[in-house]
């Protein structure tokens, strides 16, 4: 078998083009602060990657950058400025501890990343809110390509704050049964191959083989990892050959979340 491709790049392509018929009917362009603490390579190619979406559905992006050596005190007073002057505001991750208390300056209604403690209480509440871009993105990837979660049994490897958590919540209040698997987990493959749609977000490469996955089944493919041989995912290459469908690496969840980046920010703008 080889499995179809959910492909990311079009459905953002779709979600790309609504936004500008949503921006049309606005006063004036959303604007959206980018701030980026030092140069790690990562971030910089994630945030040419917002900056271009930005400029596709007209959006007015500001990318600040500092030095790596920046100060808490300052971080927080450019927050504070932005929070009043843009529509939508995100650090780029990762910071530096010392500046990680900076983030919750960012408040609720400009938080376009979703990631304050009040969005995602809300999220838990099953309350509107901004809702991190990620797992936002993969539900509305599954949705468009008509795999709705809808009465499945979803398996999430991972439970990080930006994915697997929330991603749980989501897939949980769209009637998916829900099994989240971790590195305490005991014996991994026996949770994975129960999967329907099995969702895998490590950041290790090869953490699912393809004798972990039931034939048949949706896979998501959530990692991304730099490596000699390029940009892979968490999945075996192989997982193709059994899954029933599968998003790529690159071009799978990756513009997905980009484009509820820039839907969050049309939101906030919006209201
Ligand atoms: P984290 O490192 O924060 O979390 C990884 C999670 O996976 C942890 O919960 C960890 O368990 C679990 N895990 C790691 N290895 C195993 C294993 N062998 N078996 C079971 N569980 C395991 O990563 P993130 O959630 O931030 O990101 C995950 C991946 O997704 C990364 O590759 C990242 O680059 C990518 N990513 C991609 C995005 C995109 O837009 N395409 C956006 C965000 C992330 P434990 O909690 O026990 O440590």
């Amino acid at each position: 078998m080889n499995a179809d491709i959910l492909d990311g790049r079009a459905v953002a392509a779709t979600i790309e083009s609504e936004l500008r018929t949503r921006i049309a009917q606005l006063a004036s362009a959303p604007r959206l602060a980018v701030v980026q603490v030092g140069d790690d390579p990562a971030s910089t190619s994630y945030i040419r990657a917002k900056s271009r979406a930005a400029e596709r559905v007209g959006i007015k992006l500001a990318h600040h950058h500092l030095p790596a050596g920046t100060s808490l005190k300052k971080l927080k007073t450019l927050i504070e400025q932005l929070n009043s002057s843009e529509h939508g505001l995100l650090v780029q991750l990762p910071l530096p501890d010392k500046l990680e208390p900076a983030l919750t300056r960012i408040v609720p209604e400009r938080d376009v990343d979703g990631f304050h403690p009040v969005n995602l209480g809300k999220l838990l509440r099953g309350e509107p809110a901004l809702r991190p871009c990620t797992p936002a993105g993969i539900m509305e990837l599954l949705e468009r390509s008509n795999h709705s979660p809808a009465g499945k049994h979803a398996v999430i490897v991972g439970r990080s704050n930006i994915v697997g958590k929330p991603l749980a919540v989501m897939l949980t209040q769209a009637n998916a049964t829900v099994t989240v698997c971790h590195t305490a987990t005991v014996e991994l493959a026996h949770h994975t191959r129960q999967a329907d749609l099995l969702i895998v977000a490590a950041g290790q490469p090869d953490t699912v083989a393809p004798e972990m996955v039931r034939p048949g089944a949706t896979v998501v493919d959530v990692g991304v990892n730099r490596t000699a041989a390029g940009l892979v995912g968490d999945c075996a290459p192989s997982v193709a050959e059994v899954a029933g469908a599968l998003t790529p690496v690159p071009g799978g969840v990756g513009p997905m979340t980009v484009a509820m980046l820039m839907t969050n920010t049309v939101t906030a703008a919006e209201d």
